[in-house]
């Protein structure tokens, strides 16, 4: 059967080939990657996109674990996809690997997927977002972007989620220490992890430490007040208040249209990213010049696919 009708089934396998489709460098993948992906745009969309994010070792994996299990308990299906631009140094993804989540990738209604091995960060997290159109055709519901807490890599991953979660330790002396400011004014919420035993109180402090810290910063353009929370991954406690709060922000964002706003504004950046990437900064500024890149804009808008309007120029 055709890849897309599997696809759109819900077949997982299917997704998973669509994905190495995505990925491959061959020629001849690509112009099935991007039929596929044509194929798919009209029936993507219907999900809510988390970000998460955190240094190797704050509880990424653990907390995805229960925390997607969770939303398959409540009838949800879970895409988690990993971005990892440094697996390349360390051979091989570190990131959304099977053997870490152990429950969750043998529940029906997951479909984990690791980190492509190579290429840029912006080239990566590009091949992701096309993920996410075969995941929600497939259709999963609640898609999940892992990714480790490098500096840059928050700010492209911002660009392909709804939601942006960002994971903390809770650290002995000055809490804000490490993390720099950007990532944390792009967080919708701080979660302190590993908030049980002995580290219950320490979690308590930094909690009202992030509260005081969130409290100086502007406010988010969208109107929403980031929150901190904190959890225990292990102890499944704090895990159910998190997603009301990615619920509530969901209805929030879907009812002023800031959710499909933001995403317009999302593929717009994806755009011009792709156009500089595939083209070269040359052409692009042409484009600028000749005020060219509207009409692009205008396409994307009316759902054309940004490699069709790249095949065009
Ligand atoms: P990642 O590198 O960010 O994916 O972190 P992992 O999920 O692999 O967790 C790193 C370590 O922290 C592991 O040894 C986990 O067992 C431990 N850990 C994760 N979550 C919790 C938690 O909620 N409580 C405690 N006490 N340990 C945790």
């Amino acid at each position: 059967m055709d890849l897309f009708k599997e696809i759109l089934e819900g077949n997982k396998v299917a997704v998973a080939k669509g994905i190495t489709l995505l990925e491959s460098s061959l020629e001849t993948d690509n112009i099935l990657a991007q039929n596929l992906i044509s194929n798919c745009l009209p029936h993507s969309g219907n999900s809510i996109r988390i970000g998460i994010t955190g240094v190797p070792g704050v509880g990424k994996s653990t907390f995805i674990e229960t925390f997607g299990k969770l939303l398959t308990s409540n009838g949800h299906k879970v895409a988690v996809l990993a971005i990892d631009p440094t697996s390349e140094k360390t051979q091989g993804s570190i990131l959304g690997d099977k053997s870490r989540m152990h429950q969750l990738s043998v529940d029906e209604n997951a479909f984990i997927r690791p980190s492509p091995s190579s290429g840029t960060l912006g080239g990566i997290a590009s091949k992701t977002k096309d993920s996410i159109v075969l995941c929600e055709t497939a259709g999963f519901d609640i898609i999940l972007i892992e990714t480790v807490g490098v500096g840059q890599s928050e700010t492209t991953v911002s660009n392909i989620c709804d939601f942006f979660l960002l994971l903390m330790l809770a650290g002995a002396g000055d809490e804000l220490q490490g993390i720099k400011r950007g990532i944390m004014e792009l967080a919708d919420i701080l979660v302190i992890t590993k908030a049980d035993g002995d580290n219950m109180q320490k979690s308590a402090i930094a909690k009202q430490e992030y509260q005081r810290a969130l409290h100086l910063f502007p406010v988010m353009e969208n109107g929403w007040t980031p929150k901190v929370a904190f959890c225990s991954s292990l102890e499944n406690t704090g895990i159910t208040e998190i997603w009301d709060t990615i619920k509530n922000y969901n209805s929030q964002m879907t009812s002023s249209n800031w959710k499909s706003e933001n995403r317009k504004r999302q593929n717009i950046y994806w755009l011009h990213h792709t156009i500089k990437e595939e083209l070269g900064n040359k052409k692009y500024n042409a484009l600028l010049s000749e005020r060219k890149l509207e009409i692009l804009e205008n396409q994307l808008t009316k759902g054309k696919t940004i490699y069709r309007i790249l095949e065009k120029l």
